[in-house]
């Protein structure tokens, strides 16, 4: 890869790993086509500006940056996404220390809020995400509920948990049933990636 562009970031397991919560054929294929797509019309995005530049010519401003925002947050979303997951029972016994805390403190405990992010994940309209959130400001755990990937996006609140409703996610693997992807994202949750993104953004 060119220096300057986006690259897909390679899984820190193997294709199968997360099965049977998500199979080696769903995983293979949201990797190696789903996310590359984004890369790859990311990478196209910057092209455009390049060669845009290199002309002299104007580019259709209002078009250009939708397209990128939308294709960039889809890169960033699925790297997030991939380094929270574990394959079943190597991820941990859920949240420990401050990051437990926090989640008492601003949720009432881990059983309420699995309740709130898997609502939020299974509610979100059309193709999304759920997303574990904290602010600086308030000191506060958050939750969003994206859209495609980037609308109803808070710009400050760093990513701790993040979680792929889209159905190119889970087809394969659970059909239509959303509900059921979600109860078993739970199951292959990688919490020390979450509590050290906790750390970070604390
Ligand atoms: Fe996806």
């Amino acid at each position: 890869m060119e220096i300057g562009f986006y690259e897909l970031p390679p899984l820190k397991y193997q294709y199968n790993a997360l099965a049977p919560n998500i199979s080696e054929e769903q995983l293979r294929v949201h990797h190696t086509k789903h996310h590359q797509a984004y890369v790859d019309n990311a990478n196209n995005a910057l092209k455009k500006w390049d060669a845009a530049r290199k002309d002299g010519t104007d580019l259709d401003l209002k078009s250009f940056l939708k397209d990128y925002a939308f294709n960039l947050g889809g890169h960033i979303l699925h790297t997030a996404f991939w380094e929270n997951l574990a394959p079943p029972g190597k991820g941990g016994d859920g949240p420990q220390g401050a990051l437990a805390d926090a989640i008492a403190k601003d949720f009432g405990g881990i059983d309420r809020f699995k309740k709130m992010f898997s609502q939020a994940a299974i509610s979100t309209e059309g193709s999304g995400w759920a997303v574990l959130t904290f602010s600086k400001q308030t000191g506060r755990l958050g939750l969003m509920q994206l859209e495609k990937h980037h609308v109803n996006l808070v710009p400050d609140s760093p990513i701790l948990l993040v979680l792929d409703v889209w159905e190119h996610a889970y087809y394969i693997d659970y059909k239509n049933l959303r509900a059921k992807f979600v109860e078993a994202f739970w199951g292959i949750v990688d919490w020390g990636t979450v509590s050290e993104r906790f750390e970070k953004a604390r």
